[in-house]
Formats: C-alpha cells, sequence, structure tokens
C-alpha cells in the first residue's frame, strides 16, 4: 500500500496512517470532523486528477466543516497526492507557487 492509498483511505483522518510533520501547525483535531471518512478512497485518489474524476470529491469537500484545517495541512505537509481540502495536487502547487487557479473565482 502506497502512502496515497494509505491517506486514500480516509482511516487516517481517525487514526492517521501518515504523521503531519511536527511545527506545520497540524493538531489534528480537525480529523475528526472530516466528511470523506466515509467516502470511498478512489473517489480522493483517484489515477489523474481530472475534473471529471474529483468532482464527487470536491463535493463532499465543500461541506466538509475542516476543509480549511485539512487544505492547510496539506499544504503544509506538501501532499503530492489526492484531493485535500476540495484541492487537487496542482491547485496546491499552484497555490504554494502563488499563482491563480484556472477557474478559481476572481480569475
Ligand atoms: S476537506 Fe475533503 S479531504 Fe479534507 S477532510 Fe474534508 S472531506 Fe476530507
Amino acid at each position: 500500500m502506497t502512502n496515497a492509498m494509505a491517506a486514500g483511505a480516509r482511516t487516517d483522518l481517525v487514526q492517521p496512517a501518515i504523521r503531519p510533520p511536527v511545527g506545520l501547525g497540524d493538531n489534528e483535531g480537525w480529523r475528526a470532523g472530516a466528511q470523506c471518512a466515509q467516502s470511498e478512497p478512489d473517489e480522493f485518489f483517484p489515477d489523474r486528477c481530472r475534473p471529471e474524476n474529483v468532482r464527487a470529491a470536491k463535493e463532499v469537500c465543500h461541506r466538509c466543516p475542516v476543509a480549511a484545517e485539512c487544505l492547510e495541512y496539506a499544504l503544509g505537509a506538501a501532499e503530492p497526492f489526492g484531493v485535500w481540502g476540495g484541492k487537487t495536487p496542482r491547485e496546491r502547487r499552484r497555490m504554494r507557487s502563488g499563482r491563480p487557479i484556472p477557474g478559481a473565482a476572481g480569475d
């Protein structure tokens, strides 16, 4: 099982398989509120994060009360795979680089 699959199982959000790096401000409490805990892991970790492949995951994230914390964690940890906080790896790379996300409000 790869790290991505371990995270994708989303059981990590309750019992994290991947521990966040120390010092990134992740208090882990947010994981208890994860809406994806009952979702299909493949929705969050598709082989390719094309829009049509991540639509269902993004809808779950959109309703998630801890999306901001999740995204903060993923950005801080430079998570290379999957949808976190409603953002794909490509979107997170753009956010980290300061480039706008195509299709995002304000673009
Ligand atoms: S924002 Fe999305 S990936 Fe993050 S915990 Fe919520 S549902 Fe899961």
